[in-house]
This record gives structure tokens, sequence and C-alpha cells, in this order.
């Protein structure tokens, strides 16, 4: 479990000295959970690729989410590889249902590619579900294939639009989110974002991480897809009049937990305690809110016409 953490400092317990430094207590706000990285899409540049199928017990990934609510995690948000993939979208289901009903967090969030969500989960889940974010890189169905984002035979498009309707029907904040690149990069999203009507439309720039989708032990080479600053802020422009864009630069995206240019696993919190794993993941606080990581987050706040 690795988290975006917001940092407070306290004063020690003990009486004070005039010379004693302020203790650090880092507090866990947002935390993302890749519970998986299988998945049953192949984007080129993916860097959440599989290397390994294990999947924590649930009731083990309970115990982790409790001693993060704990800590002071206030937003959930499951993503993977596809997290809808294990037990066909129940085991994450049983998640939200434990986050919202039991921990009662303001926000529990989804990140997904769309591919395998069915209406009855929308009707077994929907309620405890805040934002659902679906990555969409293109509407054209041949660039999706080209980037691997769609299965063969299947319209990755048709199914973004049946989901914003799901959404709509079970109360559920609908996002999307686009990676730019060599084979979008020119392309004019505007009428269709436009007619989808995202909560936010996050749009990331092509990212490269050693070792995960470049370098000699990566599983992708995303090589290939990557764009320059002026490319990237080209589509910007192209797109200023969707007033709910979020623009994720690579300076902005790079800090993330990718010390050293490469992403090292921290320790288990389930080992270790939250604030002892959190001192090993190497995390920013100012660029965390300089990237927008705090945000009206709960349906609740965001005033919906559904
Ligand atoms: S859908 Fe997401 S997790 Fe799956 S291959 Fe594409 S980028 Fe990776």
């Amino acid at each position: 479990m690795s988290g975006n953490r917001s940092q407070v400092i306290i004063q020690s317990k003990r009486p004070p000295l005039s010379s004693a430094a302020p203790v650090k207590v880092t507090t866990p706000s947002s935390v993302n959970y890749h519970f998986t990285r299988q998945c049953n899409y192949k984007c080129g540049f993916c860097f959440h690729t599989a290397i390994t199928s294990f999947v924590l017990p649930i009731e083990e990934a309970k115990r982790g989410l409790r001693l993060l609510k704990e800590a002071g995690m206030k937003k959930i948000n499951f993503s993977g590889g596809e997290p809808f993939l294990q037990q066909k979208g129940a085991f994450l289901g049983e998640l939200v249902q434990y986050c919202k009903q039991e921990l009662q967090l303001p926000s529990v969030s989804i990140v997904s590619n769309g591919s395998m969500i069915k209406e009855a989960w929308f009707q077994k889940y929907g309620e405890f579900v805040d934002i659902l974010a679906i990555s969409c890189d293109s509407f054209d169905e041949q660039t999706n294939q080209t980037i691997g984002r769609a299965q063969r035979g299947k319209s990755h498009v048709e199914n973004l639009y049946k989901i914003q309707s799901w959404c709509k029907k079970y109360r559920v904040a609908f996002k999307i989110n686009s990676v730019i690149n060599t084979f979008n990069v020119h392309e004019d999203m505007t009428e269709n974002i436009t007619g989808l009507n995202p909560v936010r439309w996050k749009v990331f720039q092509c990212l490269l991480i050693e070792g995960e989708n470049t370098g000699e032990n990566s599983l992708r080479e995303a090589e290939k897809f990557v764009i320059t600053d002026q490319e990237f802020q080209d589509f910007l422009d192209r797109h200023q009049s969707i007033k709910c864009l979020v623009p994720e630069s690579n300076q902005k995206m790079r800090f993330l937990d990718c010390r050293a240019g490469r992403k090292d696993p921290s320790k288990s919190i389930l080992d270790v305690g939250v604030q002892e794993a959190i001192k090993f993941s190497g995390f920013d606080e100012k660029m965390f809110f300089k990237r927008g990581g705090k945000y009206v987050w709960s349906k609740a706040d965001m005033k919906l016409s559904w």
C-alpha cells in the first residue's frame, strides 16, 4: 500500500523544552491502493505491468485500510492494474463498501479501464463510490487499438459512454483520465469530452519510469509514445475551452513514488505500521498540493445535478 500524504507538525507531548524541536507526524490523507498489477489491456506506456499476480487476502487488505484510517486517511483511490479483474469486481466491491460503511471515509474513488464493469456492479456497490475515473486516450477506435488501450472486437468508446450513463443513474461522479502520447497528441477531443461532461478530465503527459516502462528489465518499451513538453502544451491549448481539464505534465508527475527516477517499494504498513512505512516512501508534501492532490473529493460536496 503506497500513499500520498499530507504532513502536519505537532508538539511533543513531553513538557516543552525551549530547544525542543517539533515532532513531525505524517498523515496519509490521500492514498492510492494498487491491489493488483494485472490487466486485460496492454497499453504500450503502462508502468503497472504484471510482475506478480499476488493479491492480499481481503481481510489483510481491510486491516491495512483500517491502519491507514487510524493514521488519518480521508481519501482512498483503488487502481491497478485493472481493479475490476479480481473476482469480476466482487473484491473491489467489498473494499469500497468497507471503506464507506465501516471506515466512513469521505472519499472513495476508483480508476479503471472500464472494460469489465457491469450495471449489476453499480446496483450493488455504486452508493459506496464517490468518483469513478475511466481511462480513455482517444475517440478513434483504431488509435485505442494502436495504443493497446482496447480489447480486440470490443469498442472502448462505446463502453465509456455506457459507463457515463450508469454513473449518472447510480449517482457516482464520473471522471476521465487520458494519457497524451505520440498517437493521440494531434487529436481534438473537445466535442466528445464536452458531451460526456465529466467532473474532471485529467490529462497526463506520457511518462517514462526506469525499470517499469523503459530500461533493461522493463516489460514495456514506452519510448515511442513519448511527446515533447511543447507538444503537450499544444494539446492543452487546443482544449482550453474545457473547464474541467486538469493537466499533469511530466514535471508534476515525476515526484511521486519515483525517487532517483524509479519506483522502489517502501516497507509494508502491515509489517511496520503506517508512520514507519511513510519514512521510506519519498513523499513530497509541497508537490502533492502543487499537483492539486487536495480538491473536492466527496460526491456530496460536488453539487452535481444527477
Ligand atoms: S489499462 Fe491501465 S493498467 Fe491496464 S495496461 Fe493500460 S495503463 Fe496499464
